[in-house]
């Protein structure tokens, strides 16, 4: 610790104040966290982990589940195919910030095709304004997605993915207008537009 200078006093002043929070922070855990911890917690910990360990096989990334033959490519292929962005979203299910691609704001007519293998996965009848930043659809081609169950956020989520390459396109919500009720959350850079 540096001598002679104004901050000294202060440096002591105020470890003196952090030893006096401790002191009272210590003291609350004991009296009013014991029950809670003893109780609840060491039940909870050891349940978490069986819970953990169940659904570990379910977190299996989409864009590794068995896909069509020929777009069973290699880690070193899609790098070559893709920009490091849209490989992290298709292939690591990464997700890009909100209100960051152009395709949120695309009204023109045509279909919107993953951006991996080029399937058309959505038309623009299909797509609305959500208001969430990401390019939203109440509906998807039929047989271009298949879905699976995701913890990346512990509560689950409905992960859906390119049927035809597995690449990773976002999250389907039951939030959605009608007729179908659905909100399938897109990821921009996932997906390619095509105008009609
Ligand atoms: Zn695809």
């Amino acid at each position: 610790m540096p001598v002679g200078t104004v901050h000294h006093w202060s440096n002591t002043y105020f470890m003196d104040i952090a030893i006096r929070l401790r002191y009272i922070i210590y003291h609350f855990f004991l009296k009013y966290m014991n029950k809670f911890l003893t109780r609840r917690l060491f039940i909870l910990i050891p349940s978490m982990s069986i819970l953990k360990i169940i659904f570990k096989p379910m977190s299996v990334l989409a864009s590794s589940l068995n896909s069509k033959e020929e777009w069973n490519l290699s880690k070193e292929d899609w790098k070559t195919r893709l920009s490091p962005e849209a490989y992290f979203i298709l292939r690591e299910e990464g997700t890009e910030r909100a209100f960051s691609s152009s395709l949120n704001d695309e009204k023109r007519k045509g279909t919107f095709h993953c951006a991996g293998c080029n399937l058309a996965l959505f038309s623009s009848e299909m797509k609305y304004d959500s208001g969430t930043g990401w390019p939203s659809f109440w509906n998807s081609i039929q047989g271009s997605v298949d879905t699976k169950l995701d913890f990346k956020l512990i509560v689950p989520r409905t992960e859906y993915h390119c049927s035809r390459c597995g690449g990773h396109q976002g999250h389907v919500f039951n939030d959605g207008p009608m007729p179908t009720g659905k909100r399938y959350c897109n990821n921009g850079l996932a997906l390619k537009f095509v105008p009609a």
